[in-house]
C-alpha cells in the first residue's frame, strides 16, 4: 500500500534535498537553526487508508465496468486518494496530514470516445459528479472531487497526437497526452515542430489540462497563451458532443470553442484539439540576461519594447530585487568580485533586478530582437551580462519546483499566485502585495513578471514563510484571502493562468460581476443540467 509522501509528491517521486545555497537562504531569512533540517515536519509517512464507503449504487458500478473493462476501472484506497487532489499547498497539507474527506467513489480511465459519452449518461441520469482528471498539476483545486463519484483519468488512453498537418502547420491531439511526449513527437515530425507551450509544470501536465485551465508557457510573449493557440476542438457534455470546425479565423457569430477553454471541466470533458504549431529552430535561439538598477526602470525597459514594434522576445521576464537577491544567494554569487563590481557600478544588491530574454524563430529575426532588446535596455540603464545567466535558468525552468517538497518538511509554508495587470497599476500591484506578504512576519517574498504583453503583463508572486505548526491548514486560508483580496483591490486580475478551480471560487462573482456570472451559469446548467461536471470549480 501506497504513504500519502508516495501521492503527494511532484512527478518523478524522487526525493530532493535542500541544496546549500537555499539552506543559506531559509536560515538568514527566516531564522531556521540546524535542528530544523533533522526531521521532516508532517512527513505523510503513514500508509493511505479511506474509512469512506462507495456511494455508487452496485448495479451502476456494474453498468460503468462492463462498458470500460474491470481493469479500467478502480475504487482501491491509494488509486482514490491519488485522485482527490491536485498540487494546490493546502491540498498537499491536507494529505500530509491524511485527511480525505471526500475523494472519488470510483477512479475510471476510458478507452475511446464512445465510452466516454456512455459513461456521461448514466453519470447524468444518476447525477453522479464528474472530474476531468490530466495531469493533476492544477494549484487551484481544480482536480478536487468535492463530490466524490467518479475522477475520469484522461492520460491512460487518450495520449496520441491524431494528425500533423504542415502545410496548416496545426497538429490534432488526444486531451490526455502529456507535455513532453507531445513535444517530443513535434520536434521529430517532417520539417519539425514546436507546441510553444512549456508551463514550469510542462513535464507532469497534460494537453487537455493545458486548454481546461487556460494556461501560459514561458515562451508565452511570442507563442501567446493556450487560447491564442487553439483552433477547434471536441468535448463531450451531458447535453452532448460538441465538436467545433477548424478555421483560421470565423465571423459566425460567437466563437463556441473558447468556451471551452478555462472551463476547467465544469462544461464537459474535452477529448482532442487542434492546436497551431510552429517550426522548431533550437539552433537560431538567441539569449540575453540584463541587470537593472531598480524594478520600475526595468519595468519600462520592458515595456518599451513591448510597444516598439521591433519584435517580441518568447521568453521574457523580470525578478523583482528580493527574487534576484535570493537568486544571488542560492547561486552563491553575492560576495563574489563580479558581485562587488555590480554594487561598485550602482547595482547594487536589494535593488537590482535581473532580466532574461531568449528569443526563437528565423536567425535574421532572433539577431535582430536581441539587438533591438539591448538597445532599449541600454537606454534604461540595463548592464548586459550576456547568454550565460538565461541558459543556466533554462536549465532549471522546470525543476526548481521540486524543491517544494522538501521546504514543506522543513515546515516552510510556500505557495505561488499569479495575477495580470495593466501597465499603469503594475507598480502599484507589486508594492501592495509586497507590503501584504511581508506584514507575516519572517515572510520571503519573490516576484516576477515572466509573460508580457503591448498593454500590461502578469506578476507571480512567491512565498517562503515560517509554518504555524498545528495551524497550518487554518493560517493559509486567512493569509491566501487577504493576498486576494489585496490583488483584487489593486487591479489584478483573479487569475492569469493557473485558472480558479475550487479555491478562488469564491471570488468569481467579485471579479466578474452578477450579470456575467448569471451568464455562466445558464451556460452550465444547458450543457450540464443536473451540475456534474466537476462541482464547485467557478464557483458554478
Ligand atoms: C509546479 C507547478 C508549476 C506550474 N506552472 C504553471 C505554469 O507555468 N503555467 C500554467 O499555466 N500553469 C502552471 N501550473 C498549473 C497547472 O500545471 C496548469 O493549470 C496545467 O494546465 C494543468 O494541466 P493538468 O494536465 O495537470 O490538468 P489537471 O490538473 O489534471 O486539471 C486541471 C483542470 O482542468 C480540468 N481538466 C483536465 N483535463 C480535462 C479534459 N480533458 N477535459 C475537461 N477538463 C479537463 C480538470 O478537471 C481541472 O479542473 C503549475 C503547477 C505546478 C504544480
Amino acid at each position: 500500500m501506497k504513504t500519502y509522501r508516495d501521492i503527494l509528491k511532484w512527478g518523478n517521486k524522487e526525493e530532493i534535498s535542500i541544496d546549500e545555497g537555499t539552506r543559506r537562504v531559509i536560515q538568514d531569512k527566516l531564522g531556521y537553526d540546524d535542528s530544523y533540517f533533522e526531521t521532516k515536519h508532517l512527513a505523510g509517512d503513514e500508509e493511505v487508508s479511506l474509512s469512506n464507503s462507495n456511494q455508487i449504487a452496485t448495479e451502476i458500478q456494474k453498468k460503468l465496468t462492463d462498458i470500460v473493462g474491470q481493469e479500467n476501472i478502480s475504487t482501491q484506497a491509494d488509486v482514490l486518494v491519488a485522485h482527490a487532489y491536485g498540487k494546490s499547498y493546502p491540498e498537499l497539507l491536507k494529505l500530509r496530514k491524511g485527511i480525505v474527506n471526500t475523494p472519488p467513489d470510483m477512479v475510471i480511465y476510458p478507452r475511446t470516445e464512445e465510452e466516454i459519452i456512455q459513461i456521461v449518461e448514466i453519470c447524468h441520469q444518476q447525477k453522479i459528479a464528474i472530474t476531468p482528471y490530466g495531469g493533476q498539476s492544477s494549484v487551484t483545486g481544480g482536480v478536487e472531487t468535492l463530490k466524490g463519484g467518479i475522477s475520469l483519468d484522461m492520460t491512460r488512453y487518450f495520449n496520441k497526437v491524431l494528425n500533423v498537418n504542415e502545410n496548416n502547420c496545426t497538429a490534432t491531439v488526444q486531451a490526455g497526452m502529456f507535455g513532453p511526449a507531445y513535444e517530443a513527437y513535434l520536434n521529430e515530425y517532417g520539417d519539425k515542430y514546436t507546441c510553444g507551450h512549456f508551463p514550469q509544470s510542462f513535464e507532469y501536465s497534460t494537453v487537455g489540462g493545458w486548454v481546461a485551465a487556460k494556461g501560459a508557457g514561458q515562451a508565452s510573449t511570442a507563442y501567446g497563451k493556450i487560447e491564442d493557440m487553439v483552433l477547434s476542438l471536441k468535448a463531450i457534455t451531458p447535453k452532448g458532443v460538441i465538436e467545433t470546425k477548424t478555421y483560421p479565423a470565423s465571423a459566425q457569430g460567437w466563437d463556441i470553442h473558447p468556451l471551452f477553454i478555462g472551463s476547467e471541466g465544469s462544461l464537459g470533458i474535452i477529448t482532442q484539439i487542434t492546436l497551431k504549431i510552429r517550426k522548431y529552430r533550437p539552433q537560431n535561439t538567441k539569449h540575453a540576461s540584463f541587470i537593472f538598477k531598480d524594478f520600475k526602470t526595468a519595468v519600462e525597459a520592458m515595456r518599451t519594447t513591448m510597444q516598439a514594434g521591433v519584435g517580441r522576445p518568447h521568453m521574457f521576464r523580470i525578478s523583482d530585487p528580493e527574487e534576484t537577491d535570493v537568486a544571488f544567494k542560492t547561486k552563491q554569487f553575492d560576495g563574489t568580485l563580479a558581485d562587488k563590481f555590480l554594487n561598485m557600478k550602482g547595482y547594487k544588491t536589494e535593488k537590482r533586478c535581473l532580466m532574461f530574454v531568449a528569443v526563437e524563430g528565423d536567425k535574421a529575426y532572433t539577431s535582430q530582437v536581441v539587438s533591438s532588446v539591448k538597445k532599449i535596455n541600454k537606454k534604461f540603464g540595463g548592464f548586459s551580462l550576456g547568454s550565460k545567466p538565461t541558459k543556466k535558468w533554462l536549465e532549471q525552468r522546470y525543476s526548481s519546483a521540486y524543491m517544494r517538497e522538501p521546504m514543506m518538511d522543513l515546515a516552510v509554508m510556500t505557495d505561488t499566485l499569479e495575477t495580470a495587470v495593466m501597465w499603469d497599476d503594475l507598480l502599484n500591484l507589486w508594492e501592495a502585495v509586497r507590503s501584504y506578504l511581508k506584514s507575516k512576519e519572517k515572510t520571503v517574498v519573490m516576484i516576477h513578471i515572466s509573460h508580457v504583453y503591448e498593454n500590461g503583463a502578469n506578476l507571480y508572486f512567491t512565498f517562503l514563510s515560517p509554518m504555524k505548526k498545528g495551524k497550518e491548514l487554518e493560517e493559509f486560508k486567512e493569509y491566501h484571502k487577504g493576498l486576494i483580496n489585496t490583488i483584487i483591490a489593486h487591479k489584478g486580475s483573479l487569475s492569469h493562468h493557473h485558472g480558479v478551480g475550487k479555491a478562488l471560487a469564491p471570488w468569481m462573482e467579485k471579479e466578474l460581476g452578477t450579470e456575467s456570472l448569471e451568464l455562466m451559469r445558464a451556460i452550465k446548467k444547458h450543457l450540464d443540467p443536473h451540475g456534474i461536471m466537476n462541482p464547485g470549480t467557478l464557483g458554478l
